[in-house]
């Protein structure tokens, strides 16, 4: 089957018992057990609900994994994850993850025993480097936050297994859609979503999936443990979202595309961040092992005062954390995802002032042309330093 039908007809298109057309939302925390003698598929709707069951199913075929899993947001998700280790293990994690993963690692699960080394996933010699003899996992996110880096999956899915390692991808930036890292030898596959998945802006969910069955009961265990699940009727909308994932992704991508072009041939733009676009240097890594580029790209416009005189003029776009929705959204990482951080970390990573994330939503893609235009033709000059910056990147 291909994706297109999957996602109406994967698991279940209609309710088995009843008919209806959606899966019901079981609004139950219990189950009645008729026979003490036989135990029933249901009985605590922590351990498990026929609604959540419906969408961890759908998930768990999207991505081609054995069992898949239903939390309460994102982060609820990759925290459950990262409890598949202990005390005393040392986890590799790509250094431009995203901010709440960052922040769980370095304060939260710092104080658990369980270590991680930040890497430039991008560089498989900086991989291979930081595995320790107490190294137990590898943690990737591609593309990265804001600045689309492309991690080589299966390379690094290799390395993962030469040691014996787990290896967890976040694929929330392109879905199973785009790209399915299992099927390039990963063990989980994480997903906010919140985000594409979900894709209406109105849903905080997260989702995992575990290649195979034995780790899957590990999950399990700890899913039903922690009890970070996700509620039933927010389960009822991502699977709504869910099945207008591929029409979605197919428009925003296509405007994404059409975006990335404009700025990039734009003089107030000084650099476009799109791994569609030939020149980014994860180009050919994105092609080989994923079928698009998704609907997110950053651009630079120079500085802080004409990224804010840009904000203030645009009308089309919501301003706001988050990506992956119907309506086109603008972030500003250097106040937003990433405000935590040091400014000159930020400038090393190209998260500089002037930095501008926009995720693709369903508008028609001349009126956002028209929209970013009119703010950008209203932008102040750009500085003496800022050019000099420009022409000392297009010279490197
Ligand atoms: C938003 C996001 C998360 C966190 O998900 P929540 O649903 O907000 O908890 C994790 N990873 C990525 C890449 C994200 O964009």
């Amino acid at each position: 089957m291909n994706f297109a039908t999957k996602v109406l007809h994967g698991t279940s298109c209609f309710d088995s018992v009843t008919g209806a057309s959606s899966v019901p939302i079981y609004q139950a925390s219990t189950f009645h057990q008729a026979d003490l003698d036989r135990p029933t598929t249901f009985d605590y709707a922590r351990s498990g609900n026929p609604t959540r069951q419906a969408l961890e199913d759908a998930i768990a075929g999207l991505e081609g994994g054995e069992r898949g899993f239903a939390f309460a947001s994102g982060m609820a998700a990759i925290s459950s994850v990262f409890m598949l280790f202990s005390a005393g293990d040392h986890v590799v994690v790509a250094e431009d993850v995203y901010g709440g993963t960052f922040r769980f690692l370095t304060r939260v699960l710092s104080r658990m025993g369980i270590t991680v080394t930040f890497v430039d996933a991008t560089k498989l010699e900086e991989v291979r480097a930081a595995i320790q003899p107490s190294t137990r996992g590898i943690y990737l996110e591609t593309p990265s936050n804001p600045t689309l880096k492309v991690t080589d999956l299966a390379a690094v899915c290799q390395i993962g297994k030469e040691h014996d390692l787990l290896v967890i991808v976040d694929n929330t930036f392109l879905t199973p859609y785009y790209q399915r890292p299992l099927e390039l030898g990963a063990d989980i596959v994480i997903h906010s979503a919140t985000k594409f998945i979900g894709g209406h802006s109105d849903v905080v969910a997260g989702l995992a999936v575990t290649k195979d069955a034995a780790l899957g009961e590990q999950l399990y265990f700890i899913q039903n443990g922690m009890g970070a699940i996700l509620g039933v009727q927010d389960c009822w909308l991502v699977m709504r979202g869910l099945k207008t994932l591929k029409a979605r992704l197919d428009v925003s991508t296509r405007t994404a595309e059409k975006i990335a072009n404009w700025l990039n041939d734009h003089p107030a733009v000084s650099r476009v961040y799109y791994t569609g676009l030939p020149d980014h240097p994860g180009h050919g890594i994105q092609v080989a092992q994923a079928s698009g580029h998704g609907a997110v790209l950053s651009f630079d416009v120079g500085s802080r005062e004409r990224a804010k005189a840009l904000f203030d003029r645009v009308r089309l776009p919501i301003v706001a954390v988050s990506l992956g929705a119907v309506e086109t959204i603008l972030s500003y990482p250097a106040a937003m995802s990433h405000a935590s951080m040091p400014a000159a970390e930020r400038e090393i990573r190209g998260i500089t002032d002037g930095l501008i994330r926009l995720s693709a939503g369903l508008e028609d893609v001349d009126d956002l042309i028209q929209d970013l235009q009119q703010a950008l033709e209203a932008l102040p000059p750009v500085t003496v330093e800022v050019q000099n910056k420009k022409e000392a990147f297009s010279r490197a």
